[in-house]
């Protein structure tokens, strides 16, 4: 079983008709969008694909990606690290009208080259998967500390955890005040 770095680009209807299951490495900074939201760029993520032809030049990718990030949390504003993974399913097909023929819970890639990028596959998928409100596990927070302590400098209740959290919403405040 290969563990070594993976190719940039592959050619997905030969994978397909060839079965082939990937496993490997790509450089965490090839993945520029993924990079935009995270606070490391150095890294390697881990990806297990695999490929299987389907009807009219579809090709079905499925499998799995995994990439240690550092986020963060939104209560103490420290760096964390955290284990982002994400299943990858997604079908690769060869034109527009193809894709719209594709079966809702599908994910659909139009590729119409013979080569498509590996970041391509994966990289929707881990931005999915990243936490709308990144926070430590709340043993780990420095947040959780102070959140204790009899007077609050907030005045907030920081108890009540709310999906509707902003994050940048003292940002805001400080810029309001100049
Ligand atoms: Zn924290």
């Amino acid at each position: 079983m290969s563990t070594g770095p993976l190719p940039d680009k592959i050619d997905h209807r030969k994978f397909g008709s060839d079965q082939v299951e990937l496993n490997g490495m790509i450089s965490l900074a090839r993945f520029t969008r993924l990079c935009g939201l995270i606070e490391n760029e150095d890294g390697l993520i881990h990806c297990k694909l695999r490929f299987k032809s389907g009807r009219k030049g579809k090709t079905q990718v499925t499998g799995q990606a995994e990439l240690s990030a550092l986020l963060i949390c939104q209560s103490c504003l420290e760096v964390f690290e955290f284990t982002l993974a994400a299943a990858i399913r997604v079908c690769i097909v060869p034109s527009e009208s193809a894709f719209l023929d594709l079966p809702p819970e599908d994910d659909g890639l139009v590729v119409p080259d013979r080569l498509v990028d590996i970041v391509d596959l994966v990289e929707d998928e881990l931005i999915v998967a990243l936490p709308m409100v990144p926070r430590h596990v709340l043993e780990q927070c420095e947040a959780s500390f102070k959140e204790s302590a009899p007077e609050s400098s907030t005045g907030v209740d920081s108890q009540k955890v709310t999906e509707t959290y902003r994050p940048f919403a003292d940002l805001q405040a400080l810029q309001d005040a100049e």
